[in-house]
């Protein structure tokens, strides 16, 4: 019989018995690839507030689907949710249908990266209507809504919102929900919108009303979230929130390519939270709450 040396033999055995594991952890944590300066792409990170919007070819600030795409390649962002802005700022039906068109599209070129939301227009209200059931099609390219408030000067308790709403109970779907005003004027309407509407999950954009009226307003609401896109954040914020709500609360949110990606990539890798509370807020809430396999 031919020998084996005896340490061959150990490591022979120890590898029959020890399972080999399913997906290896990274070798490096959130905050070490984001010291690094490397792009998280060994992590679960998905974007649930961003744009396109159609820009020319030579534009310096480009905001088509590719400078999205460039983007969330530089910073290893697998998913992102966008609505159009030109659907948004649309004074009519046909600027609004090209929108929601374009979304579509730009989804079906890229699926594996896209999901859009389907703008709805309150001052488009039947063109809007009329899209509603889209989110129903069989593999379609919309998740979830994108109400603009603020920029259509429209509240949360209008009731041209109310298909929506409606809507949105009904399939259980989430919206996302940039709402006019100050939150000291909206809070109260909002949670009486998530409390009727129960069954819709409504994610307030930017972090909502402000820190100090948030715990009131998402105590006991399951189905009521926050995004974590902010041009300015106060020292800790994040951390704070995390505590105060829970990280399951927060889903991670750029603006990009209206704002930057990569400042909003760093604001949630550099926080001090446990890692775990990192991979809920940049990807494993989202995944969970727009079902994105
Ligand atoms: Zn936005």
């Amino acid at each position: 019989m031919k020998s084996i040396p005896r340490r061959e033999f150990l490591q022979s055995a120890a590898a029959a018995v020890l399972p080999l594991p399913v997906s290896p952890a990274p070798a490096k944590s959130i905050l070490e690839t984001a010291r690094a300066a490397e792009k998280l792409s060994d992590f679960d990170v998905v974007d649930v507030h961003a744009h396109i919007a159609e820009t020319p070819p030579d534009a310096i600030w480009p905001q088509g689907p590719l400078a999205l795409l460039e983007d969330m390649d530089r910073c290893g962002v697998k998913q992102a949710v966008f609505s159009h802005l030109g659907a948004i700022l649309s004074t009519e039906d046909s600027e609004y249908l090209a929108g929601i068109e374009a979304t579509a599209q730009a989804v079906r070129a890229h699926p594996a990266r896209f999901r859009g939301y389907l703008v709805f227009h309150p001052h488009l209200f039947e063109a809007s209507r009329r899209q509603l059931p889209r989110l129903l099609e069989p593999d379609s390219p919309f998740v979830g809504f994108k109400l603009h408030g603020a920029f259509h000067q429209y509240p949360a308790d209008g009731p041209k919102y109310r298909p929506v709403y409606e809507f949105a109970h009904e399939h259980r779907l989430p919206v996302l929900f940039h709402v006019a005003g100050t939150g000291r004027d909206w809070s109260h309407s909002i949670g009486a919108i998530v409390d009727e509407f129960s069954r819709m999950n409504l994610i307030l954009a930017h972090m909502g009303p402000g820190e100090e009226a948030l715990p009131e307003l998402m105590k006991g609401r399951p189905n009521l979230f926050l995004d974590t896109c902010l041009s300015t954040g106060r020292h800790r914020l994040i951390e704070r929130l995390a505590a105060k709500l829970g990280p399951e609360k927060l889903l991670f949110a750029s603006d990009a390519t209206f704002d930057s990606l990569t400042a909003q990539v760093a604001k949630i890798a550099f926080t001090d939270l446990p890692e775990s509370d990192k991979k809920l807020i940049l990807g494993g809430n989202a995944r969970r709450l727009f079902r994105l396999p």
